[in-house]
């Protein structure tokens, strides 16, 4: 059934995007989206799905409106599913009315999903209620950006001056001398609080409180600039006590995460929810190897081991989803001593039914080593399934031990074919504050994409982020000294040392 589907795409916070949004996106032949409407969305969308930008960044229209309501008619005559997707509500302020009306003339069909409009999640997350017993018992929306053919003003100042409405100006950054001034005149009292919330929602959200009399100077004093709303009422004194998510200790921070995509998830997700404006560059693919003849070879002789040592949470999936094709399971790793070198490693393993039996203090080889010795490694036989690419250290120094040690490749670590465009733009422009490395190879491919004079010429506001003194050594042989270094060598730890930084 082709149709056009009108999707409120909520105020910037991809959580704010309804699950009926969601669920057209998934299934929708053709995605139209402009520059308010988050583009983390469109991994939703079918993977053949045709994606159009159409723009609308104050006047740099990239589609005029006219055009976009033309595609519209175009594609869904064509038979297609369209999501036409606009940031916050698309009847408020949207010109979704517009869009639904030219469909309704060509004869299509459309449907409109209510968005969370901006007017009251970015109040929200400034901690301004819109009304409240007290202070407001009625809102307006009103635009700030009246259509400059107008001779006079739509707005009955008057009213607006001295109700007890709160008021919330969309567009109205411009104006914002006109827009206060204008409310004087008619009556309002210049010492009434009002707020400029930009970017609501979103990692950027920066607050400007002022009296409305002052708002003005004070924006062009801080340089406020779109996208913002402007909130005038005594609900905004009340931010003083429920402000929350400017509270974020990331807030603003523009953070790179370079492990493979597999492995980022967590990472991501916790700076997400702690503020911060995270750039996923996977720098390394975690692949399969191209023969698992040695690894089935070794599975097949498992008797004949006494400790297996996973290094990391890929050895275990990967060692066990061989067995798994070789139809064996836990079962046959009976009896044997089972190390895991960090606590994501050992979670692994417990998800497979396994507890490990040792897991070292630190995660370093140096102090895994340390600890297997106090267990009587020596004189036994080990298998260390690992990376194709590792370090030496732990098998040699097991081997120094007198430990009868065979290593095991059960995956490899490959260069990711990332996009650099996005991140050299914001290291070029000050918006990344940390880049962090959880391995040496995530700090060698890095520097395969980004050029080392590019983040020379950013030290400025850029600092590097390491996971444990292995990885800063290999910081430090491109020309780099690591800044920031977790107690321990844990991807929690490490978030917890940016906190510490950032606050
Ligand atoms: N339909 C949208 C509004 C589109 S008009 C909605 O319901 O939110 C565009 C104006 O909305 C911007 O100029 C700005 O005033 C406001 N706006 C949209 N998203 C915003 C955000 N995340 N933070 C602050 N203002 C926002």
């Amino acid at each position: 059934m082709s149709k056009v589907y009108l999707l409120g795409a909520g105020p910037g916070d991809p959580g704010l995007l309804t699950i009926k949004a969601k669920e057209i996106l998934e299934k929708a032949d053709v995605v139209v989206y402009d520059y308010l409407a988050n583009k983390a969305f469109l991994r939703y969308a079918r993977p053949d799905a045709e994606i159009i930008y159409v723009g609308k960044k104050g006047g740099d229209h990239t589609l005029p409106q006219d055009q976009i309501n033309q595609l519209l008619v175009e594609k869904v005559k064509a038979g297609k599913v369209v999501a036409r997707l606009k940031g916050g509500d698309p009847y408020v302020f949207g010109r979704g009315a517009e869009e639904a009306e030219e469909l309704l003339d060509a004869g299509a069909a459309f449907e409109t999903v209510p968005g969370v409009t901006s007017a009251v999640a970015a109040p929200a997350y400034a901690g301004i209620p819109l009304t409240h017993r007290q202070y407001a018992s009625s809102v307006s929306f009103i635009t700030g950006h009246e259509d400059p053919t107008k001779p006079d003003s739509v707005h009955n100042w008057e009213s607006l001056a001295k109700g007890t409405s709160t008021l919330v100006f969309f567009m109205g950054v411009k104006n914002l001398p006109d827009i206060s001034q204008n409310l004087i005149t008619a009556g309002m009292d210049p010492t009434t609080p009002a707020a400029l919330v930009r970017w609501g929602t979103t990692c950027r959200q920066q607050t400007l409180v002022a009296d409305i009399g002052s708002i003005a100077d004070a924006a062009a004093a801080a340089g406020m600039k779109p996208p913002a709303l402007l909130v005038v009422g005594h609900v905004v004194s009340l931010r003083d006590r429920l402000a929350w998510f400017e509270e974020k200790p990331l807030l603003g921070k523009g953070i790179v995460v370079t492990r493979a995509r597999q492995q980022a998830s967590g990472l991501v997700a916790t700076l997400t929810e702690l503020g911060a404006c995270v750039y996923e560059f996977p720098t390394i693919e975690i692949a399969p190897l191209s023969d698992y003849g040695p690894v089935r070879d070794a599975i097949d002789r498992l008797d004949c081991y006494d400790w297996i040592i996973f290094t990391s949470v890929n050895g275990v999936k990967y060692f066990f989803d061989e067995m798994e094709i070789m139809e064996k399971d836990a079962r046959s790793l009976a009896g044997k001593m089972i190390a895991a070198i960090g606590p994501a490693t050992a979670n692994e393993l417990r998800a497979r039914g396994i507890r490990p039996d040792f897991i070292p203090e630190k995660y370093v080889a140096e102090s895994v080593v340390e600890g297997l010795l106090a267990l009587h490694v020596a004189g036994k036989r080990v298998l260390i399934p690992r990376a194709l690419k590792a370090r030496e250290i732990l098998p040699n120094e097991l081997r120094r031990a007198g430990a009868d040690v065979e290593v095991l490749s059960v995956y490899e670590t490959t260069l990711a074919n990332q996009d650099t465009d996005e991140v050299l733009a914001a290291l070029k422009n000050g918006e990344i504050h940390y880049v962090t490395f959880t391995s040496s190879s995530t700090v060698d491919n890095f520097f395969e994409k980004i050029p080392t004079d590019v983040l020379k010429a950013a030290k400025g506001t850029v600092k590097l982020a390491t996971i444990g003194p292995v990885t800063a050594q290999t910081l430090s042989r491109h020309g780099f000294d690591s800044d920031l270094s977790p107690e321990e060598f844990t991807i929690p730890a490490l978030v917890q040392a940016l906190v510490n930084d950032a606050s």
